[in-house]
């Protein structure tokens, strides 16, 4: 039976010309796109980690915060100033205020800023500070902010939809790159299943991170505070995205001397922890370094500067 709309995955090279493997063979079989955020490297020679807060909610917790991520060896900052809530009456972030804090906190410590933008009329105001912009999972199917952001000359974090499959998730990129911006990095934040929510908040899907890399040439990073909603799995499930071949991790950071946080407590981890994670993602290096030195060359040859 053939039904209307019905897609798998040996329709990916339809579906995304720009972005599939096959369609799209400059990056040969196994070749990274390397995307640059500001001298980060996603899809480079080691993981990249991204630590910070789940939103911006004071100077002194995110400029705080921001000096503890990188104290702890991360590469860049995290924290929304725009947060898309399940209730309207809940703390919807600080708006320009957060933006204007992720702006002194990367002049005070120098790291990358990775912001969400929700809006497609304010992708230029949040493009301002961010260097690299975070379209969140309730917005992967946005298709006109997919485009706006498409037409920023920054790179975009691509959360995968909640229940989105890999088919929607790399078509909903392809309308990222459509308009001219390959740098597009994918990250599996969790699904539903039918244990969401009994023992951890989504599924952590890993088995997505060795499929969309033969997919596609896009890196791919991990969220495993979103996928997990508890702070004590976020270890563990790091290193596990590591060993499937995460090229990098996003994590929620808190410091309880700033005040119980306002959003996802629950799943933030210490700066400790994140220390930890970092050792172990820089210890990935070896491995990694002699996969990417197989294609370092084409990947740099080829990457387009949008
Ligand atoms: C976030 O990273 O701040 C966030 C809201 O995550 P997600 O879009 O994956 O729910
Ligand atoms: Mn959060």
């Amino acid at each position: 039976m053939r039904i209307a709309g019905q897609v798998s995955i040996d329709d990916i090279p339809k579906i995304c010309p720009l972005l599939s493997r096959t369609a799209n063979p400059q990056y040969g079989e196994h070749g990274t796109r390397v995307v640059n955020v500001a001298g980060v490297r996603f899809g480079g020679e080691r993981p990249v980690v991204i630590g910070g807060p789940c939103a911006v909610e004071s100077h002194a917790q995110t400029v705080g915060l921001a000096h503890a991520v990188k104290r702890a060896g991360a590469d860049m900052l995290r924290g929304g100033a725009y947060k898309p809530r399940t209730s309207p009456h809940d703390f919807q972030g600080s708006g320009l205020e957060g933006l204007c804090i992720l702006g002194i906190a990367r002049a005070e410590t120098g790291l990358p800023i990775v912001t969400e933008v929700m809006d497609p009329r304010m992708v230029a105001e949040v493009s301002e500070v961010a260097d690299m912009l975070q379209v969140g999972s309730r917005n992967m199917h946005n298709y006109s902010l997919l485009a706006e952001v498409g037409r920023a000359r920054k790179p975009i974090l691509l959360k995968r939809g909640m229940s989105a499959s890999l088919c929607e998730w790399l078509g909903a990129a392809e309308y990222i790159a459509k308009q001219g911006n390959m740098d597009i990095v994918l990250c599996e934040r969790g699904i539903r299943g039918f244990p969401s929510g009994e023992y951890s908040r989504y599924v952590l899907d890993l088995n997505v991170i060795p499929a969309a890399r033969m997919l596609t040439f896009l890196p791919i990073v991990v969220d495993p505070s979103h996928a997990t909603g508890v702070s004590a799995m976020v270890e563990p499930a790091s290193r596990a995205a590591l060993e499937m071949g995460s090229h990098g991790l996003l994590i929620e950071v808190a410091d309880l001397t700033f005040g119980e946080p306002k959003c996802d407590g629950l799943q933030a981890i210490d700066a400790a922890t994140l220390a930890r994670i970092v050792l172990f993602a820089h210890e990935k290096r070896g491995a990694r370094s002699q996969e990417v030195v197989c294609h370092a060359e084409r990947s740099e040859a080829s990457a387009v500067t949008p």
